[in-house]
């Protein structure tokens, strides 16, 4: 029976275990003391001894390589029943070779198990040795089985005890979820993500897909698990309602535990950051959280945390200067060049910058085009005003932008503060208040924050608390001057100005509250309003049968909300009003700052007939350039060129060229401040085609205007 899978050889080519008697009673008594060993030590000097009590002389348990029992086998080999092969390792194969009656296997098949040498038969009436050797095979069986649990056991709370020590450390939150039971868990830190309570139950899947944003539900929406799609854990952000109704963003990411039983996928485990709740726990979530992506300097937060540190070490003679930098006119770089130059033209600044920066200062972006400088150790403002004069020369080098063929040049503005004894929020005003200074002074300057700048900030915040509040109690107020036809002198249009009818100070001219509405944006709000009044009054002029034609003003500001001009061409549209009869007058700052919505809102003003033209020509710009950019139908001639004529030779041969300029495009000349005869005289006889002035009539009331003159 050398065949058969529990018993090898009997040294009389008998089949052990085949006596006429066997007490059963003694075999399971012996099987159950094989299988109450506790260890496999144990059990081998159990089974030992229970096939010695069956009546073999000798019994070894081998395992695979008998190594163990080495000296065991020696002692046997001295007594002349083993013979030792010499040089090698005795196996069990040099075993069979040798003496004993059997060699059983306990496990047959299964190489890894131990096996049991055996000399001698057994008694008749005793166990046999196989049947002993297979009830150890059980019993080592088992014992194995539980060693293994045991071992993975402790290798799964050991990787568990250090995946949640990582996943707590690194402030994330976690699911499961187990496909064979469809139970989903939450630990309790996504639990207070979510805002459970430690008693509410965990949510079915249904529900928590409910709970996820509908657009962000694709890593949940496999066939039938929330993680089907986990072959890849690559996060995925993905929004959530918590149990107040609020909205959390968390970062996803699921990886599966390994295979679960019944042939299913496996136990998934999902990590989660909470991103809205400012954990920044990677390297590179931190890193987004300091640093302007675009630029790779520090952002607002880095700023505010590393200014509040040096102010608090600041003193008089070492104190902490903030620059506040702000590149000139890069909007029309964005608007005219495009986004992407737009962000090379910041990479390159901010790269200026940096080489710029002294040592120990802070470089942050603000966004958009603001740059900060914050350096601490300053013991004089002007030291600082140098240091930011030097930056500001260092920026203005021209740049090569990548698709430009031309070096580009952009200058900047800067505004410096410096303290040592205030916050960082008084420290940001300042130099916010001394940058506004720099560019309202012409920009490509530096200005240092003093206390004139506080009172003038003082009285802007006061204008803009009268604009609001005319705004509310409908307090503004439309005056009207008369433009005149120079070569008869006939009113042809009128100019609507705004006032502002303050309670305490009365009647207000444009310039205390003009400049601050545009500032604040409010000069939307103020213009509409002008509007809305120019209209009305353009439909009472002509139900009184004037022709007479209604100029108002716009700022640039106002254009670029497209709702200004849908707002006129509807009221055009519906009122049956004369667009014609509408001229619109927008500034060269305006022109030079062109963008593609003030294009649009002017564009649309043209549609419904209304004229476009340019006021105050002659202040500021050097360059003409602008007015091919936008077709233009008439240009008033600022009241700069207009006081000396009559006195300097040099202002009539700039106005006859003005004109001549004018007319060449086609346009319509109106001279604006004619106060004398003199200057009328002069402007008609250059071929100046309308003039406003005092000459003619200041502006007032509509009522008291007087048409036909
Ligand atoms: P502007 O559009 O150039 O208006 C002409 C200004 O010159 C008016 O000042 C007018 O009163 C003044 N003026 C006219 N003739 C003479 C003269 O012979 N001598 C002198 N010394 N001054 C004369 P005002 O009304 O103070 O308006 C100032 C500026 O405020 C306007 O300049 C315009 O730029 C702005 N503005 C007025 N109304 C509005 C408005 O509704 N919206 C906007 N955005 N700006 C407005
Ligand atoms: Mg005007
Ligand atoms: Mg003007």
């Amino acid at each position: 029976m050398r065949g058969s899978p529990t018993t090898s050889v009997l040294r009389d080519g008998s089949v052990p275990g085949q006596g006429p008697r066997l007490d059963v009673t003694a075999v399971l008594q012996a099987q159950r003391r094989l299988a109450g060993c506790t260890d496999p030590g144990a059990l081998a000097e159990q089974l030992v001894d229970e096939v010695r009590q069956a009546g073999c002389t000798r019994a070894l348990l081998l395992e695979p390589v008998a190594r163990s029992r080495h000296r065991e086998m020696e002692v046997l080999a001295a007594r002349g029943e083993v013979v030792l092969l010499p040089g090698r390792r005795t196996t069990a194969a040099d075993l069979a070779r040798a003496t004993p009656s059997a060699v059983l296997e306990l496990l047959p098949g299964d190489p890894g198990a131990p096996r049991l040498a055996v000399w001698g038969a057994p008694a008749p009436d005793h166990a046999p040795p196989e049947l002993l050797a297979a009830a150890a095979g059980a019993a080592w069986r088992a014992l194995r089985a539980a060693r293994d649990a045991e071992r993975a056991t402790a290798e799964l709370a050991g990787v568990q005890k250090l995946l949640s020590g990582a996943v707590r450390l690194a402030g994330l939150g976690s699911w499961s979820w187990d496909p064979a039971t469809g139970r989903l868990t939450l630990d309790d830190r996504l639990r207070a993500v979510l805002g459970m309570g430690p008693d509410d139950p965990d949510p079915d899947l249904a529900t928590w897909r409910e709970r996820v944003h509908p657009d962000d539900r694709g890593p949940f929406a496999g066939a039938q698990d929330p993680a089907a799609r986990v072959g890849a854990p690559v996060p995925y952000p993905f929004r959530v309602t918590a149990a107040d109704g609020t909205e959390r963003t968390l970062l996803g990411a699921s990886v599966p535990l390994g295979t679960g039983g019944a042939g299913g996928a496996g136990v998934v485990q999902g990590l989660v950051l909470d991103l809205a709740a400012g954990d920044r726990s990677t390297g590179e979530l931190v890193r987004l959280a300091q640093c302007d992506s675009l630029t790779g300097l520090a952002n607002r937060a880095v700023l505010d945390v590393r200014l509040g540190e040096a102010l608090a070490g600041a003193t008089p003679t070492s104190a902490v200067a903030l620059v506040l930098l702000d590149l000139d006119r890069f909007k029309l770089v964005n608007d005219t060049l495009g986004h992407q130059i737009g962000d090379a033209l910041l990479c390159q600044i901010a790269a200026r910058l940096q080489q710029t920066a002294p040592a120990g200062s802070t470089l942050a972006r603000l966004g958009g085009d603001e740059f900060v400088l914050m350096v601490p150790g300053v013991d004089r403002p002007d030291a600082a005003a140098t240091m930011a004069r030097n930056i500001l020369r260092r920026l203005r080098a021209p740049v090569l932008l990548p698709g430009l063929p031309e070096p580009f040049v952009c200058t900047s503005s800067a505004g410096v503060a410096v303290g040592h004894d205030g916050t960082a929020d008084d420290l940001f005003r300042s130099a916010d208040m001394a940058l506004y200074r720099a560019k309202d002074a012409g920009r490509d300057r530096v200005a240092v924050y003093d206390a004139a700048m506080r009172e003038d900030a003082q009285a802007r915040r006061e204008a803009e608390h009268k604009v609001r509040r005319a705004l509310r109690t409908d307090g503004l107020r439309v005056v009207w001057q008369p433009i005149v036809d120079l070569r008869d002198e006939r009113l042809v249009a009128a100019e609507a100005l705004v006032r502002l009818q303050d309670p305490v100070e009365g009647l207000l001219e444009p310039k205390a509250f003009v400049d601050t509405a545009e500032d604040t944006g409010l000069i939307v709000d103020v213009d509409t309003w002008v509007l809305g009044e120019v209209l009305r009054q353009l439909r009472q002029w002509r139900q009184d049968g004037e022709g007479l034609q209604v100029s108002f003003n716009v700022s640039g500001k106002t254009l670029e909300h497209p709702s200004f001009a849908h707002r006129l061409a509807h009221s055009v549209e519906s009122t049956g009003a004369a667009g014609s009869s509408l001229l619109c007058e927008v500034t060269e700052r305006t022109l030079i700052d062109l963008s593609s919505s003030t294009r649009a809102s002017l564009g649309e003003l043209r549609s419904v007939g209304a004229r476009v033209g340019l006021d105050d020509f002659g202040t500021g710009y050097s360059s003409l350039s602008y007015l091919d950019r936008f077709p233009l139908s008439f240009l008033k001639i600022d009241m700069s060129f207009v006081r000396p004529l009559g006195t300097s030779e040099r202002a009539a041969a700039v106005v006859r060229a003005l004109i001549a300029l004018a007319h060449a495009h086609g346009m319509v000349v109106t001279a604006e401040g004619v106060e004398t005869r003199e200057q009328a005289t002069l402007l008609r006889e250059m071929g100046c085609d309308r003039a406003q002035g005092w000459l003619f009539g200041r502006p007032v009331a509509a009522g008291l205007l007087h048409p036909g003159r």
